[in-house]
């Protein structure tokens, strides 16, 4: 992979929101776009889940790894490199083997769990997390408290996401997401102040559904979004009506909304300023903006580190640019 040095782009303080491979690809193109301690992440926790007796962050993990420059190319979730000899040597004693964990990638889950059992806070024992993998950006889970998803079928079930996701591979029609624990949940002060302080709140091309959602389904944070000064701009994860990868494209369409940047358009219309869509869409780009969104049209699909800059500083000035003054 080519790795350029770019000269760092000093617009204050940047709060990305963010799920997995989508999200912390764009994540990363901020991290090494912005001025060092720039960027905040707040990240999806509804995927996370109890396994082997250890708490497990599938999400906090993605993009962890992926700003650490540890991320697996191939699969953009786990470890480059990492083996797989505990999980063998649990398969053998009869433990589950759908999910997969590496070895390296197991010592993320137990320090975690062993943080947490001493007291600590998911905020604290990520930031020790992220502090020893030497990450000059602060990640933050988008509260606290466990958010667990749960997916409704058009079959009539009810789901948790690793059973939807993972273990099912996300075949099931949904007919709908719930975020039932989300009326316990509290905004933490370290994301309330990041949201406050932030001159830029870019929504990463992330499922909206499932990772974005969750995270504004935690009380109060939609509200602090909207009040905050910050430029917003999102980037569609929708390009040329597909999914780069997920059930995002299927959902929209289940979920009764236009498999487009537009149906995306249509969610963040209102929450957002602009709105940032592949130029394959281009011609959807006046109806986007009939939705009062700003839409900027540029090459949107990260296929190596460079893409991810790219489309980072398009982003940053594409919400600070003057027009929108
Ligand atoms: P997950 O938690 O791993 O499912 O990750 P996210 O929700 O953060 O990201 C999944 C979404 O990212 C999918 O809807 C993809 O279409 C989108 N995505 C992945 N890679 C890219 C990319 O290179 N460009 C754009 N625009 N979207 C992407
Ligand atoms: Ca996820």
């Amino acid at each position: 992979m080519s790795e350029l040095q770019y000269d760092p782009l000093h617009v204050g303080p940047c709060v990305a929101i963010a799920g997995g491979v989508g999200g912390a690809r764009l994540a990363d193109g901020l991290y090494r776009s912005l001025a060092a301690d720039s960027l905040t992440v707040i990240v999806n926790t509804g995927d996370d889940f109890e396994h082997f007796g250890l708490t497990m962050c599938p999400d906090l993990d993605t993009v962890m790894y992926t700003l650490a420059g540890l991320a697996n190319p191939e699969t953009g979730w786990g470890v480059v490199g990492d083996t797989t000899h505990a999980l063998a040597a649990l398969r053998a004693y009869g433990a589950d083997d759908w999910f997969i964990v590496g070895d390296r990638d197991l010592a993320t889950h137990v320090r975690r769990t062993a943080l947490l059992h001493s007291g600590h806070t998911l905020t604290q024992a990520t930031a020790s997390l992220v502090d020893a993998l030497g990450i000059r950006a602060r990640l933050l889970p988008m509260t606290d408290a466990p958010v667990p998803t749960f997916v409704h079928t058009q079959a009539g079930e009810r789901l948790t996401f690793q059973d939807y996701f993972v273990r099912r591979r996300h075949q099931d029609a949904v007919a709908r997401v719930e975020f039932a624990q989300a009326t316990q949940a509290t905004l933490t002060h370290a994301i309330s102040s990041a949201v406050d302080a932030a001159e830029t709140i870019v929504f990463c091309p992330s499922n909206p559904f499932l990772s974005i959602e969750p995270i504004l389904s935690v009380p109060g944070l939609r509200a602090r979004i909207a009040a905050a000064r910050a430029r917003k701009i999102g980037v569609s994860p929708i390009i040329g009506g597909a999914a780069v990868k997920g059930p995002a494209a299927d959902m929209l369409t289940s979920l009764g909304h236009d498999c487009s940047a537009l149906g995306v358009a249509r969610l963040y219309a209102g929450l957002l300023d602009v709105l940032v869509i592949d130029e394959v869409d281009a011609a959807l780009a006046p109806a986007v903006s009939a939705t009062g969104l700003r839409c900027v049209v540029t090459p949107s699909l990260m296929r190596s580190i460079d893409d991810r800059v790219a489309l980072a500083r398009r982003v940053l000035e594409a919400a600070h640019a003057p027009e929108d003054d």
